[in-house]
């Protein structure tokens, strides 16, 4: 039986970007997937600068870069789609070192990414393949996967299901969710433009109809998304015609002026897995937690899991930490993906406030509201995450390497990095210790790095920080002599075998 480091179910954007990430690491990665190919129709169409930085591990954020387009407004509008509220978004790049916000056309996404995992020796990947079932014990995982060619089994010291909303690798661990009690059944179509029309290219809008609310939103290269409520008594068979997709679509695009890619109904729902691992079997993506698409989040928070998960099992697999360390991942990003399905939850509700106004009638949402600031990550820090500094991805400057501009995170690369002015941090000798089993980078900001002043905040504060290999920052110290104490909670924190 063929043995692996790690076996992904699923090979969709969260499973692919996670085979890339570890096999760029040297394990042996296994991707079972029931589909041949990339997805044919898009559903995720936005992603952020912390994902981008993700994207550049696997040498792609570039050319997701070039192929997208950015929103400069979104738009809150009544039924004849005149604004009653705008948000402006930051356009260019961010502190991230990489744009904000961007929309992407998925099945281009996903051959992006599949071409840098393909280029991986050591990434084996079984499309046409689907995962019946799987047994864990001590030592790792065997799955049993049927294929054209019949049943195979594998053996892996760990496996992921990557395997979306309805993951069965969830349902095999008899893992429930919670649910947000969120559902609602919406129209979701896909159309590209064949002309030039005089429809606004940078802007999106949440449109506040009672009889129809609705969602605009204009992708890179003439991709169009348009996304429209399912109203009572109306059935998909009627909402998913030509006839009533075009009249719905009438306000902006026609048949003489675009083509339709897909209308279909989707039910969304808000929901997170109560657990997050059982033993060797982690569940990560849509087979984690899902939410409805109004905040553009779901693909993205999937992402998040991955990039947080990688580095853990890298070091397990490495002999640095012990199994213990696998029990941050959910600590870690729980709460912080709660907080994102809840908070897309929170616009539907905007949404419907509006649209409860249009008709005088009185609405009162539930929960916080939705330009409350992105939470950090509630544990694996080391510092007070009231600084705004801990337990969020760290600004991403520039730096002067060898005469070229570099973006930091190349520089760290998959490392753990101190980041600091001082030239002597004078470590303790557990703390070298450490350094030494992490392979921990000191990066040194001189005068010539980071111009645009993207680090000025945290070293107003602090004169050292600490950052994950997931560009987290762990912490930071106002006096150098604290250094040391940083390096060595590491131990506990992330159970080191040192
Ligand atoms: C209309 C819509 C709009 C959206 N817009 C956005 C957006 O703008 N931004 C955003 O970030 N997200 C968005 N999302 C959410 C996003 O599409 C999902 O969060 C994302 O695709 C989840 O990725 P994933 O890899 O976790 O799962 P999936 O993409 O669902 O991939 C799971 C894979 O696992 C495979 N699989 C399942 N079971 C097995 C098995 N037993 N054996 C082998 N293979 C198996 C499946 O075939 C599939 O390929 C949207 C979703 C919808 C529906």
């Amino acid at each position: 039986m063929e043995q692996f480091d790690i076996a992904i179910c699923g090979y969709g954007p969260v499973g692919s970007t996670f085979a890339g990430l570890m096999g760029k690491l040297g394990h042996k990665v296994l991707v079972i997937e029931k589909n041949s190919g990339p997805s044919p129709t898009a559903r995720a169409i936005n992603t952020d600068g912390e994902q981008l930085r993700t994207f550049d591990r696997l040498g792609i954020a570039e050319r997701v870069v070039e192929n997208s387009n950015e929103i400069h407004r979104v738009h809150f509008s009544d039924a004849e789609l005149k604004p009653i509220q705008t948000i402006d978004q930051p356009i260019g790049v961010s502190a991230m070192g990489w744009p904000n916000q961007i929309l992407f056309y998925q099945p281009e996404l996903e051959g992006f990414i599949r071409s840098s995992v393909e280029a991986i020796e050591n990434v084996a990947i079984k499309e046409g393949t689907e995962l019946l079932d799987f047994k864990d014990d001590e030592n790792g995982v065997t799955l049993q996967c049927k294929s054209s060619s019949g049943t195979e089994e594998y053996r892996t010291k760990f496996l992921i299901g990557c395997d979306g909303a309805s993951s069965s690798v969830r349902k095999k661990l008899q893992v429930n969710l919670d649910d947000l009690e969120y559902n609602q059944e919406w129209l979701v179509i896909d159309a590209h433009l064949t002309q030039k029309v005089n429809i606004p290219t940078n802007e999106a809008m949440q449109i506040c109809n009672p009889k129809r609310p609705g969602t605009y939103v204009p992708g890179r290269r003439g991709h169009l998304r348009f996304e429209f409520k399912m109203m009572p008594g109306e059935t998909s068979e009627d909402l998913e015609k030509d006839e009533k997709v075009w009249e719905l679509l009438s306000p902006w695009i026609n048949e003489n002026n675009a083509v339709l890619e897909r209308a279909q109904v989707y039910s969304f729902h808000a929901c997170i897995a109560k657990s997050w691992r059982e033993r060797n079997v982690l569940i990560a993506g849509d087979a984690a937690h899902q939410m409805p698409p109004f905040m553009g989040a779901g693909m993205g928070t999937g992402i998040k899991d991955i990039a947080n998960i990688a580095w853990k099992i890298d070091l397990l697999l490495n002999g640095k930490a012990s199994k213990n360390i696998l029990d941050t991942y959910q600590k870690e990003r729980h709460s912080h993906a709660k907080w994102t399905v809840a908070q897309t939850v929170t616009i539907g509700q905007v949404i419907e406030g509006f649209c409860a106004a249009a008709e005088g009638k009185e609405y009162e949402p539930k929960g916080p509201s939705y330009d409350v600031n992105f939470p950090h990550i509630p544990s694996g820090i080391y510092s007070d995450p009231q600084d705004m500094i801990s337990g969020i991805p760290v600004p991403q400057p520039l730096l002067m390497r060898e005469n070229k501009k570099v973006l930091m995170d190349n520089v760290i690369e998959s490392n753990f990095a101190l980041i600091t002015k001082d030239q002597d941090l004078n470590l303790s000798e557990k703390a070298k210790l450490i350094s030494n089993s992490l392979d921990i980078k000191t990066i040194f900001i001189v005068s010539e790095d980071d111009v645009e002043g993207r680090l000025d905040g945290i070293f107003n504060k602090y004169s050292t920080i600490l950052v994950r290999p997931d560009k987290y920052t762990y912490g930071g110290v106002s006096d150098n002599s604290e250094v040391s104490n940083m390096i060595e909670s590491l131990e506990d924190n992330f159970s080191l075998k040192v």
